[in-house]
């Protein structure tokens, strides 16, 4: 099996490191054939990594650029990590509607809106996690999954993200289940209604590498998660959600090893404007 796309990655427009045209050198060095740009969509209150409204236009055009240069090597994608909040989903959707975008990728980064009406990230830091599961859910873990699973159920049901980014990350600093049971009865009902989701709305779900450089030391979802995803005919590809250009082909080796694992053998591709399965 061999991987040649990384849809999931992001840059300086947001909190990554180097130029656009930087992951396309990197990409076309690992042999790989599609590259997508993915800066965190501008977001409608106060944070430090998403990208500015006002460099958008820039953005697009950067990446037309570097499309233009790499046309006879590599596939370079306009697209944008899409943060679901549902408040705000709507508005942002509003502010992104001249941008003609390739496809969007979906994720929750949110559980919440703390007293001060702060959005709490749940991924930023540990404590950011334990203030939020305090805070918002007094301490109950398995409210604050079920509220994060409700989200991403929304977010799929909403309809315009072609990719479902990093579907079980609310995991991610649950190593040694430090807060939940991931082989619990209500775990695996939060998990299976969401990919029930994703069968409904034909959404593709992305085997995210970057787990593995996290806490938690795992895949985004877990591998039982992927191998209900096969079982179900919901399309995979495999990210990397990578944030420095050297790694927009981080752990191909590993997610190719699980892919053969849970029994998957065709990948989701973006070509000519519309995502097909290829034999992986
Ligand atoms: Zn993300
Ligand atoms: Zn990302």
């Amino acid at each position: 099996m061999r991987l040649r796309t990384s849809y999931h990655t992001h840059n300086r427009y947001c909190d990554g490191k180097g130029a656009i045209a930087d992951y396309a050198a990197a990409a076309a060095a690992a042999g790989l054939e599609a590259l997508g740009v993915t800066s965190h969509s501008p977001l409608p209150f106060p944070e430090d990594y998403a990208m500015r409204l006002e460099d958008l236009a820039a953005y697009r055009d950067e990446v037309a650029r570097v499309r233009a240069a790499y046309a006879d090597r590599l596939r370079v994608h306009l697209g944008l990590e899409f943060d679901y909040l549902p408040e705000y989903a709507d508005a942002m959707w509003a502010m992104l509607a001249d941008s003609p975008f390739e496809y969007l990728i979906g994720s929750v980064h949110f559980v919440g809106t703390d007293g001060r009406g702060v959005p709490s990230a749940y991924d930023l830091s540990r404590a950011g996690f334990e203030r939020g599961l305090d805070e918002l859910f007094g301490g109950d873990a398995r409210a604050m999954i079920a509220e994060y699973y409700r989200r991403v159920r929304a977010l799929v049901a909403w309809g315009r993200t072609a990719i479902l980014g990093h579907l079980d990350r609310i995991k991610m600093w649950n190593a040694g289940d430090r807060y939940f049971d991931e082989q619990a009865a209500w775990y695996r009902d939060e998990i299976e209604a969401t990919l029930g989701a994703c069968a409904d709305a034909g959404t593709i779900v992305e085997l995210n590498t970057s787990g593995w450089r996290h806490a938690v030391r795992a895949p985004y979802p877990s591998p039982w998660v992927l191998r209900r995803c096969v079982e179900l005919g919901i399309p995979l590809v495999v990210t990397t959600d990578a944030h420095a250009p050297d790694r927009v082909a981080e752990f191909h080796d590993r997610a190719a090893a699980v892919l053969r694992q849970v029994g998957c053998t065709r990948l989701a591709v973006l070509r000519d404007g519309a995502w097909t399965l290829d034999a992986a």
